[in-house]
């Protein structure tokens, strides 16, 4: 685009829940609400827009068997693009994908470093795979290569015992969790069952993922503590199909997998209910595929959220929790323009009629 190139997007422009406008101007690929002067070569986009979608859980440069090269992380990023996303919390990721920062044709990645697990207690080639009494240093080591966050692996299968169980001792967690946020960090940490969520959460913890364990026990603890969890429903979808490949070897874990799948959309309504910040998050990378963000919103209105809060949750809300900007005056145009408005149906959102990243119309 030219310096004198401008865009126009017009039609309803959600600047926020409550905050609807007829239109914005893109100059030099940042947001304005004033029209421009002079006779400047102008391009109209119209439809409903929204902020670019926020996937919060979300694994760029990471495939079914750990790293993956730049291209397949270029086109896994780019995926994630038509489908909307242009901001992405990476929750862990093996790769160097450093060098996404420097095109401005992807979206937006802040990184949590690279999954820090219990030595043979996660999916093999994703984790650094530590010990408790290395738990502090590795937790420094990936704050510091990271964009503001740190991800654990809070509870795994113990073979020996067959079923879920927390990774780590409480002294270890805490001792963590305080040195990520000496250096600046929020700690998030996968968790499927219910044993390692108190200790996480006592612990200082910002952030659950899945999050399936949540109990109604746990819930005022998370609430009062402002603990967020990101459901990545289109994952626990999955559970049914995991527990079937463990019946023989482990029946424990195979029965506790589909319990916890069994109540997922009554734990995520409650966490809703007793207002737990919940999040839109995937699950992309590893072994789920990109672009899944219309889908995991959609899965938060069956559970019962409301529309308007389930968007939110991908757009507005979710960028001011991240510290990222949506469609206020001088941000980055990062925006998806849709032909009919989603707070009506969010269904919508599988279908954007037009991607703006850094003000460039994605063709
Ligand atoms: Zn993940």
């Amino acid at each position: 685009m030219s310096d004198q190139a401008v865009l126009h997007v017009k039609g309803r422009i959600l600047v926020g829940p409550d905050d609807v406008r007829d239109e914005l101007w893109v100059l030099g690929g940042r947001i304005s609400y004033d029209r421009p002067f002079g006779t400047q070569d102008i391009r109209t986009v119209e439809g409903w827009a929204l902020p670019g979608l926020v996937d919060a859980h979300c694994h760029v440069g990471l495939g079914p068997h750990g790293p993956v090269d730049a291209a397949t992380a270029e086109k896994q990023a780019l995926t994630d693009r038509e489908a909307g996303t242009l901001l992405i919390r990476d929750a862990g990721s093996p790769s160097d994908t450093r060098w996404v920062d420097d095109r401005d044709d992807l979206p937006k990645i802040i990184r949590a470093g690279r999954h820090i697990a219990r030595t043979r207690r996660y999916i093999r080639n994703f984790a650094h795979e530590i010990e408790p009494a290395d738990l502090v240093a590795y937790v420094a080591q990936e704050a510091r290569r990271g964009d503001g966050w740190v991800k654990l692996v809070g509870d795994w299968i113990d073979r020996d015992l067959g079923d879920l169980a927390p990774s780590w001792p409480r002294d270890a967690v805490e001792a963590a969790i305080a040195e990520a946020h000496r250096l600046g960090a929020r700690v998030t940490a996968h968790c499927f069952a219910e044993s390692s969520l108190q200790d996480l959460v006592e612990a200082g913890i910002d952030c659950i993922e899945h999050a399936t364990g949540l109990t109604e026990d746990l819930i005022p603890l998370f609430a009062s503590r402002g603990v967020a969890i990101v459901p990545t429903l289109v994952n626990i979808a999955t559970f049914p199909q995991l527990a079937a490949g463990g019946d023989t070897k482990f029946p424990c874990w195979s029965a506790h997998m589909r319990r916890l799948h069994e109540r997922r959309y009554d734990t995520v309504r409650s966490a809703y209910d007793a207002g737990i910040p919940v999040y839109v998050g995937t699950d992309a990378g590893g072994t789920l595929a990109h672009g899944l963000v219309a889908g995991e919103v959609a899965e938060l209105v069956t559970v019962g959220i409301p529309p308007l809060d389930a968007l939110a949750a991908t757009s507005w809300a979710a960028r001011a929790w991240l510290g990222r900007p949506g469609l206020e005056e001088g941000a980055p145009a990062d925006l998806v323009v849709y032909e009919s408005d989603p707070r009506a149906d969010v269904r919508v959102l599988a279908s954007p009629r037009r991607v703006v990243l850094n003000g460039q119309v994605v063709e």
